[in-house]
């Protein structure tokens, strides 16, 4: 076998696969409804892409930058966290890279030793985990409760820590639950973070797109002490409908930028440079458009949320923010007789043509995730479908 053990034992990107598979079929003639990626469906605003293309016309974009990018980018990004953090931070405390993905794996390899721990609450985005043991450490699990909306509280993290705890993950709001985190329950997570000196990764990437009154409360706000204690990653994928750009971006202790910056160094150097153009003039532009989208965003969530409650073996509380329903389908599951949650998405794909995530790549063996950041027609056929499909006899 010529495959490292490290590449042996990684795990595939849910997301990623199960898009993929759905394009196949579609490609193949079958008619598949595709809430697979949680990527927004619409234009990158014109003023933004009308920025990179001025870049290439000035001839700005044939060359390298800093590999943690454009200083130009750098103080757009400090820009951003005044205007939207309220908070003033250095340019040696940011950075740039391509995609908030390949920012969080930067970020693991800077920070852990082999074997220190990180500790996960589920469900988690997919990619937390691989990327944690990608860089040698151990990814630890906390199982929020269903009935706390999918969210952990200290007493949970307390049961789990060890001194080999580093890093704790937070991502509010959250995907696959859309879970908001209030200011209360982040000020007693960082209370204890702060007593056991645990650093805190806070994946801010939905904190544009929340809801019906909900509010992002990023917890690198609440004090001095949990600023300095965090790392904020974000990016402008989800928020400005950029995924294809590929940037991301990280503000925290000027010293684990640093040494993200080394990784990067030697790794993909700088994002590429016209996508750098084009974030400048999202993260510091007009705002018009996020807010356009959010409320599409909203609209789709208030209309859907409760048609897919209603399906039977469907069960769920309204999210609040990014654009995921995860609902929890064991009921549904063992009305058409599963015991497996991957088989029961893959009889959905087959029988009702609903391309969904199946849950086991969330840490959540009986839930689903289906994407809203899809047009309204589409959801509501898939909804439509779904209901169908669970009222026929197994
Ligand atoms: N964090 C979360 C929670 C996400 O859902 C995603 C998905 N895109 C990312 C990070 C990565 O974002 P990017 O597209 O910028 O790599
Ligand atoms: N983050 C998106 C999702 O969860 C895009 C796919 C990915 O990067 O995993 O669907």
């Amino acid at each position: 076998m010529k495959l490292s053990n490290r590449i042996i034992k990684m795990q595939e990107s849910v997301t990623l696969a199960s898009s993929a598979r759905a394009k196949e079929l579609r490609e193949q003639g079958h008619d598949i409804l595709d809430l697979t990626l949680g990527q927004p469906d619409f234009q990158t605003p014109t003023h933004i892409s009308q920025k990179a293309i001025e870049a290439i016309e000035k001839n700005q974009v044939s060359f390298y930058t800093q590999a943690s990018g454009l200083p130009e980018l750098k103080e757009a990004i400090v820009t951003y966290m005044k205007t939207f953090y309220g908070y003033e931070v250095t340019r040696d405390q940011v950075l740039a890279a391509t995609g908030a993905k390949f920012v969080l794996y930067a970020y693991f390899m800077a920070v852990l030793n082999p074997l220190d721990e990180v500790i996960i609450p589920t469900p988690y985005w997919v990619s937390y985990a691989d990327q944690v043991v990608l860089a040698e450490g151990l990814p630890v699990f906390v199982a929020a409760k269903e009935a706390n909306d999918f969210k952990v509280i200290p007493d949970q993290l307390e049961a789990v820590r060890t001194d080999k705890t580093k890093v704790l993950i937070l991502n509010s709001p959250s995907n696959p639950t859309g879970m908001v985190y209030t200011k209360e329950e982040l000020l007693a997570i960082g209370a204890w973070a702060l007593e056991h000196d645990i650093l805190i990764l806070s994946d801010d990437i939905y904190g544009r797109l929340v809801y019906n009154g909900n509010t992002f409360v990023p917890i690198s706000t609440l004090s001095d002490a949990l600023r300095e204690q965090t790392t904020v990653i974000n990016g402008v994928a989800k928020a400005y409908s950029m995924t294809g750009w590929r940037v991301g971006f990280a503000v925290g202790n000027a010293d684990i930028i640093k040494g993200m910056s080394k990784i990067l160094g030697q790794t993909t150097s700088n994002l590429t440079t016209v996508a750098q153009y084009a974030a400048i003039e999202a993260l510091t532009g007009q705002q018009d458009a996020v807010e356009e989208m959010r409320h599409a965003f909203e609209h789709r969530l208030n209309t859907i949320y409760p048609l897919l409650k209603a399906i039977p073996g469907f069960s769920l509380a309204k999210p609040q923010g990014a654009f995921y329903f995860f609902p929890n389908v064991k009921e549904a599951m063992a009305m058409k007789g599963f015991d497996d949650v991957t088989a029961f998405t893959n009889a959905i794909l087959e029988k009702a043509g609903v391309a969904l995530v199946t849950g086991t790549g969330f840490g959540a063996p009986y839930s689903v995730r289906m994407s809203y950041a899809s047009d309204l027609e589409t959801l509501k056929e898939a909804v439509n479908r779904l209901s169908v499909y669970m009222s026929e006899p197994s």
